[in-house]
């Protein structure tokens, strides 16, 4: 407001100024004009159309939401988000603004997987609610990476521990997905995959199918978080892309070079110009618009930028820039067993009750792996 009144008070200057000829002044009043409106702090329109650029590092946010069915509290109480004090967590809440969000600008894009949260809300939608987020599904804006009347291509396997071969057979053959992401991976087999560019791999889980068991699959470098510093929910201590120059701690150059320096960083252990982003965490997206509106401004002033191409993406449309990519990604024919997060951190063999059914899945499981070999 201080720049404005300043701007008025100079124009009401100058025209008081009898040496100026109405042509001069008009011109200053239009050049006035442009400026007053380039610093008005008012409406921008954000461009978050971006597709894939050859030639450029493609960073893919995926918008989602990690939903444990029943962890801390039950599965209802969790949709519902009762219980509170045990953990903030609605899903409930996580649906109704996921899909105002979408709404609100054709380019935003979300995954969802947890199908046991997805049935509870959709019971209760309107059929008008029910029509939008149909079409949602239909344009790949919503993308369920498991069911709801289109056959899902992607798994999103982001948070158990460790992963046997099987899954890659089971996924890859039997469902026919092209892709399996996950987080969890023993920290030491990370580190050295980190090393090798080995985190995305064609993973193979049948050695009588061969490569019709096979699945691209897509270890993250980190976690199933954004990099640190791009976590929008709504009452987390980040920094926000301030983009108005009439308001405190307009940042918009700082913040795009923080997101170029974390792709950049995170290009350094991939093999061809994509990368993921995961952006969320667990029960997030409570007030979705939170993140959506700093995604925005990072797609539009990143791009602007020019050195990295931002892009709203999907699990499928990331899968679909690795296939296209023309690069061999290393294949793997074995478990990401057993599963350590740290020194002596070992979760292998943590789930201590129901010895007697574990007992039974360890022994079929050593049968089918010999009958695989045979
Ligand atoms: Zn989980």
């Amino acid at each position: 407001m201080i720049k404005r009144l300043h701007l008025f008070e100079q124009i009401f200057k100058l025209s008081k100024m009898e040496e100026l000829s109405n042509g001069s002044l008009t011109s200053i009043l239009v050049c006035m004009l442009c400026l007053f409106l380039t610093v008005n702090g008012g409406y921008v329109k954000y461009y978050t159309g971006a597709g894939v650029v050859p030639g450029k590092l493609n960073v893919h946010l995926v918008a989602h939401s990690h939903d444990d069915v029943g962890w801390l509290k039950t599965v209802d109480q969790y949709f519902v988000g009762s219980n509170n004090s045990i953990q903030g967590a609605c899903v409930e809440n996580v649906l109704d603004s996921v899909v105002e969000a979408l709404l609100r600008d054709p380019n935003r894009k979300f995954v969802f997987a947890e199908m046991a949260f997805f049935q509870r809300w959709w019971v209760e939608q309107s059929p008008e609610i029910q029509e939008q987020v149909r079409k949602l599904v239909d344009g790949g804006r919503l993308e369920f990476v498991y069911a709801f009347n289109h056959t899902p291509r992607a798994g999103w396997q982001i948070d158990p521990f460790g992963h046997s071969a099987v899954q890659a057979y089971l996924l890859g053959d039997e469902l026919g997905f092209d892709s399996v992401h996950f987080a969890r991976i023993d920290y030491q087999d990370r580190a050295k995959r980190k090393g090798d560019k080995s985190l995305e791999v064609i993973w193979r889980g049948s050695k009588t199918f061969g490569s019709s068991s096979q699945i691209f699959a897509n270890a993250f470098p980190v976690h199933y978080s954004p990099p640190t510093g791009f976590q929008f929910e709504v009452f987390d201590d980040f920094e926000p892309l301030q983009d108005n120059p009439l308001l405190e701690d307009y940042n918009v150059e700082p913040r795009v070079n923080d997101f170029v320096e974390a792709a950049l960083t995170q290009a350094n252990v991939t093999r061809d110009n994509h990368v993921m982003w995961t952006m969320g965490d667990d029960f997030q997206y409570q007030y979705a618009e939170s993140w959506f509106k700093q995604m925005d401004k990072f797609i539009h002033y990143v791009n602007k930028d020019g050195r990295v191409n931002a892009l709203y993406s999907t699990p499928s449309l990331y899968t679909n820039a690795k296939n296209a990519a023309k690069v061999s990604w290393p294949l793997k024919t074995d478990d990401y067993f057993p599963y350590a997060d740290g020194i002596n951190a070992y979760w292998t063999g943590f789930f201590t009750s129901r010895p007697a059914l574990k007992r039974y899945v360890r022994e079929l499981s050593g049968y089918y792996l010999v009958r695989e070999s045979a």
